[in-house]
């Protein structure tokens, strides 16, 4: 199980929250394609063998690729690459790019898995969030795809934000579940200090993100959810089943990716590398043929920190004798001693796999940092 990475850094414009890296200066938009393209091939090697399970175009907004620029991104992937028919291979997009002619064009190109970042069925949190689009647009594009064809669709939704009560939320979440999509997920609105939020809320312009009530939603929506025949597989995400998101959990479990494009991060297993995060500068490197990456290598309490990270955070847990076996019998005790503290309140054993519990998922980082080395 392995799979590709490919940061798109564009946006139409700034979501107010937003600290993913991308720029709204599209001019530059080829130079970033070509040295895609051209890393593609550079990482050829960087995988045990060349054959991925997954590609999954994130960004920014990949759905801003035109026809030309998505073409010559696949046919660099299929001459350094192979997948078959199974193959996840997801594109991020936003409702306000998905004309009918773009879903024509995205389908013929074998992408089968649609993420649609909807956030929102307000027009005024649209708006405050600064999206570029309105809720009609969200539910038509929704349909669209699906006449389309698409049978597998991911919508991420935004609570927390000061619109939200948990009536408007719960209202969001059965608007959602009326769009018979097959995966949600789901995040707390976080206040990044560099965003225009970030700076708004430091000001006293706007109110931070009120915890109590962040959680009231996340009970919320987890409880609905599943009633609804959703999994609650990792603590953001919720799948139908056969619907769990191939490439997350690829990184879930530890799996090796190769991120491509300005800010993608790698990992084979023993190091990671992440790109420069700034477009022209990653697109004079690669074509100059200079650095355009750092690189850490892991040491074994990296990993282990890595695993109890993600590990915690799904279905799977943490499996005790996976880390004994893994990081040696020193890790395997503290890990035991330390999880004890949780039984059974927040976390459940079962045959040594430690899972939390419903109210354990509120506290997950909280507890994975009790685990740490
Ligand atoms: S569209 Fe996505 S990546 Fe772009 S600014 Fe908004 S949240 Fe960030």
């Amino acid at each position: 199980m392995q799979g590709i990475y490919i940061h798109i850094p564009f946006c139409k414009q700034a979501c107010t929250y937003c600290d993913f890296h991308f720029s709204t200066l599209l001019k530059n938009k080829t130079e970033v394609v070509d040295a895609i393209c051209k890393e593609i091939e550079l990482r050829k090697g960087y995988l045990e063998t060349k054959n991925i399970n997954s590609i999954y175009f994130g960004g920014g907004t990949p759905s801003l690729l035109d026809k030309n620029e998505l073409g010559r991104i696949f046919e660099a992937l299929r001459k350094y690459f192979t997948w078959d028919k199974s193959a996840e291979i997801t594109l991020e997009c936003n409702p306000d790019d998905l004309s009918s002619e773009k879903l024509d064009e995205l389908k013929a190109f074998g992408i089968n898995r649609l993420s649609i970042g909807l956030q929102s069925f307000n027009d005024e949190e649209l708006k405050w969030m600064n999206r570029a689009h309105n809720a009609k647009e969200s539910e038509a594009c929704i349909k669209l795809a699906q006449d389309k064809g698409f049978g597998n669709i991911t919508i991420d939704l935004m609570y927390g934000s000061k619109f939200q009560s948990l009536e408007s939320w719960e209202k969001t979440l059965l608007k959602a579940l009326s769009l018979n999509v097959q995966h949600i997920s789901s995040y707390n609105l976080t206040v990044e200090n560099k965003t225009a939020l970030g700076i708004s809320v430091a000001k006293g312009l706007e109110p931070n993100v009120d915890d109590e009530k962040s959680s009231q939603q996340f009970l919320l929506m987890a409880e609905l959810l599943e009633k609804n025949g959703f999994v609650h597989y990792e603590i953001s995400n919720f799948g139908k089943p056969d619907f769990f998101a191939v490439h997350n959990s690829n990184y879930w479990k530890g799996a090796k990716y190769i991120g491509i494009g300005p800010s993608a991060h790698s990992y084979n297993g023993k190091e990671r590398q992440w790109n420069i995060a700034n477009n022209s500068s990653y697109a004079k490197a690669i074509s100059y043929n200079l650095p355009y990456f750092e690189i850490e290598t892991l040491t074994p309490d990296n990993r282990y920190n890595e695993y109890i990270l993600t590990g915690l955070r799904t279905i799977w847990g943490c499996d005790l004798n996976f880390i004994e076996e893994n990081f040696g019998r020193s890790f395997a005790e503290h890990f035991e001693k330390k999880i004890k503290n949780y039984l059974p309140e927040f976390v459940t054993e079962n045959n040594s796999v430690y899972v939390l519990t419903k109210k354990g998922r509120l506290f997950a980082d909280k507890i994975a940092g009790e685990l740490f080395v």
